[in-house]
This record gives C-alpha cells, sequence and structure tokens, in this order.
C-alpha cells in the first residue's frame, strides 16, 4: 500500500475502533534504525523518547535483530511449566548485576512491581510470626508512578491516575521524597516494606539523594523492614550504572525492572536478595508469558550490547557534556526553562510553562521527546546515542527556544 493511501486509513481506524485512553500525537511511526524514526509521509525524526526508556539501543540494532530472528525460528514459547535454555542465563546475569538472590520473570513494569508488591506482604507474614493480615502496610513517596494495575495505582498518590478507580488496595502511606523524617513517621509495626522508585520518572525526573537512599536502607534494616526499588525506568543503564541505586552504593532487598531490560521487547523482572527470595514458594505466584525464550533472548541481546559497546561508560562520559550544554541553555532561556535535572540519559527539563506546547513545537522540528509530572520535558534518548546526536537534541531545542522567544 502507498503512503498516501494508509495515512488518513490509520488515523481514521484509529478514530473508529481504538480505546480512547491516551492523548495520542498526530503521528504514524513506520520505521526506526539507531536514534531515528519516519513517519509514513517520509519525515524523520531524532528519537529522544525511545519507546520511553524501552527501545535502550536505539532501533533494530543489528545484534538484537539477529537474536530475536534467530530465536523466533528456534522456539518462541513454551511455559512455565519447563526450563528454557535462556532463562536461567539471564537470571544469572541479573543476580551478578544486582547480588545474590533469585530472579523472577514478568512481561511489563506494572507486573513487576505486582510481584513486589506481593513480596511485601509475605515479608510482613514472616515478620508477624506467620500470621496474616498483620503487618501488611507499604510506604512510598509522594509524586510516585508504579502503574496502572490495582496494586501499582494505589502505590501512586495521583488523582489523574486514581480517579474512578476507588476503592484502592488498602495499606499505602506517602512520605515525602528526599525527607527520611517523613518516612521515618510512618514506619509502625505494621510496616512491611519502603517502595520507591530510585529517580521518579512521570512524576518529573526527580532522584532519591545518595544520603536518603542510605538512610532508608538504614531505617529499614532497623525495623526489619524492605527496602523496595522500582528501577522500571532509571535501570538497566540509563543512568550510567547498570542499577541508579549504585550511585549511592546501596543494596535494597528487591528490585523491580522493565522497561529498557528487553531493548524493545516487553520483559519485566524482579530481582529479590537471598534473606527474601525463599518467601515464594511453588505455586505462590507466576505468569503465563513470563520469561519465554524469545523475551529472553532479546534481553540477553540487550545485556551483551551494553557490555561490548561499553554504554554504562559511553553514557557517563557522553552526558558530562550534554549536561553542560542544557544547563547553559537553561541559562540562555531563562524566561522559558526554570532548571535542569537528571543523570546520565535521563533528564527533565522544567519548564516554567506549558510542556504539552513544547513537546509538539519540538515534535514539529523533528525531535520527539516524552512529558513528565509538573511541566518537565524529558530527554530519554538511547544509550547508543553519538554524541553527534545528543548535539543534534540541543541545536533543536536552541531553534524552538528561539522561535518562542522572538
Ligand atoms: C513505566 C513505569 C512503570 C509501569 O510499567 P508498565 O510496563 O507500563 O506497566 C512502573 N514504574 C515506573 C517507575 C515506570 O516508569
Amino acid at each position: 500500500m502507498s503512503s498516501e493511501i494508509v495515512r488518513p486509513h490509520t488515523a481514521d481506524l484509529y478514530d473508529a475502533h481504538v480505546l480512547k485512553n491516551y492523548g495520542r500525537a498526530p503521528l504514524t511511526l513506520v520505521r526506526g534504525r539507531g536514534s531515528y524514526v519516519w513517519d509514513d509521509d517520509g519525515r524523520k525524526f531524532l528519537d529522544f523518547t525511545s519507546g520511553i526508556a524501552v527501545s535502550a539501543l536505539g532501533h533494530c540494532h543489528p545484534h538484537w535483530v539477529e537474536s530475536v530472528r534467530h530465536q523466533a525460528g528456534e522456539l518462541i514459547h513454551a511455559s512455565n511449566l519447563f526450563r528454557n535454555p535462556l532463562q536461567g542465563e539471564l537470571a544469572r546475569r541479573l543476580v551478578q548485576r544486582a547480588g545474590p538472590g533469585r530472579v523472577f520473570f514478568c512481561n511489563s513494569g506494572a507486573e513487576a512491581n505486582e510481584g513486589l508488591l506481593k513480596l511485601a506482604r509475605l515479608h510482613g507474614m514472616r515478620k508477624a510470626g506467620g500470621e496474616e493480615g498483620k503487618c501488611y502496610k507499604v510506604i512510598c513517596a509522594e509524586n510516585a508512578f508504579h502503574g496502572r494495575t490495582f496494586g501499582g495505582m494505589s502505590a501512586t498518590p495521583q488523582e489523574k491516575i486514581q480517579g474512578g478507580f476507588r476503592p484502592l488496595v488498602p495499606g499505602f502511606a506517602f512520605g515525602k521524597l528526599n525527607d527520611l523524617q517523613s518516612f521515618t513517621d510512618l514506619i509502625d509495626d505494621q510496616t512491611a516494606a519502603i517502595f520507591i522508585e530510585t529517580i521518579q520518572g512521570e512524576g518529573g525526573v526527580n532522584a532519591a539523594t545518595p544520603e536518603f537512599l542510605r538512610g532508608l536502607r538504614a531505617l529499614c534494616s532497623q525495623h526489619n523492614v524492605l527496602l523496595m526499588l522500582d528501577e522500571v525506568q532509571c535501570g538497566v543503564g540509563r543512568t550510567g550504572k547498570f542499577f541508579a541505586f549504585e550511585h549511592a552504593d546501596v543494596r535494597p532487598d528487591a528490585i523491580g525492572m522493565a522497561k529498557g531490560l528487553g531493548g524493545g521487547f516487553p520483559i519485566g523482572a524482579i530481582w529479590i536478595g537471598e534473606t527474601s527470595a525463599e518467601l515464594f514458594k511453588p505455586g505462590s505466584h507466576g505468569t503465563t508469558f513470563g520469561g519465554t525464550p524469545l523475551a529472553c533472548a532479546a534481553a540477553l541481546a540487550v545485556l551483551d550490547i551494553l557490555e561490548r559497546e561499553d554504554l554504562l561508560a559511553h553514557v557517563t562520559k557522553a552526558s558530562v557534556a550534554w549536561h553542560a550544554e542544557l544547563t547553559a541553555l537553561a541559562a540562555a532561556f531563562p524566561v522559558h526553562i526554570k532548571g535542569v535535572r537528571g543523570q546520565g540519559f535521563m533528564i527533565g527539563i522544567q519548564m516554567t510553562e506549558d510542556a504539552p506546547g513544547w513537546v509538539t513545537a519540538l515534535r514539529e522540528a523533528g525531535l520527539l521527546v516524552p512529558m513528565a509530572g509538573g511541566n518537565v520535558v524529558r530527554l530519554l534518548p538511547p544509550l547508543n546515542a553519538s554524541t553527534a546526536e545528543l548535539n543534534e537534541a540541543v541545536a533543536l531545542l536552541t531553534k524552538v527556544l528561539q522561535a518562542r522567544s522572538a
């Protein structure tokens, strides 16, 4: 079919048949290579959305494509009633990164977080001497985002996400990020876990400080409370370390991962440290699609490429000059930019107003970026974005800012 026919057709089909739960851009993407995508008119965009931090290696990395293509011809899915040759190896590689413990595979960030919230219940029962329903509370952070399932939503204290869906899961309380006292005040005998994003993504790119994370670690150890970190967005190399909490030199009791792990293929995972991994017994948790050979092949390809191309070092090194450029941009346009924050390739530009308008203007200029809470424009380049591509994004931002200031 020629693009002249496809374009109006696609929009009409969405209008007529697709659930209207997204505020979607009027753009149909048909092809991607590296840091670029093309629409059905043949227009090229620099893609610093990366599928919301999912396409960690850009689009169609040749080694990733070859691995997925090969595995699709061997075995795609056989269920968790049997072993497959790739799931054990992927678990080993994640344990190598996270520390002694065990890994469970699922399909999304929300599903990973559900697993963590169930872990909190099992730990609470252990803490209460085996009695169920006595110790079940979870303390999360204001502005958090943990997903759209009932558990994830209950851990996400935002009206736009919870509204219309109450009653929620009971037992959630919310402290202020980076205010250790507010978390300390909320802990009691019924607290099973503290659960936060190491760097809040959807909430506006707000990082937990190293001191705060170390404080939470001590607080949790003191009260026999699990420290569970949601690294669904900030994990798998996005900040220049494999896990963002490595910057603070702390070890959580459990970790949720998803977005970047499959490089575009849906896969989620939870890692549970060895003192709690045995809480899950045969039959106590599961998922049909988790850890299929195909999903694991995709994730193993991501880990291979991260290592072979030394991408953690690349993110760390390339982000120094890039952050300096972005900070200079903020200084040059104080009327529009309040500040720039984040780490590595996870950046939030805090606008003074109208983040949606900026995202639209940037798209029209050729740069795709997502928004975040509180008037923030996020930049999430692929981890292998080149210095030239990072500079191109700065040039496009500059052009759009100049046009608005003229
Ligand atoms: C995206 C995200 C989730 C939810 O992941 P889904 O795959 O959309 O279910 C959870 N936590 C964080 C921090 C996220 O960024």
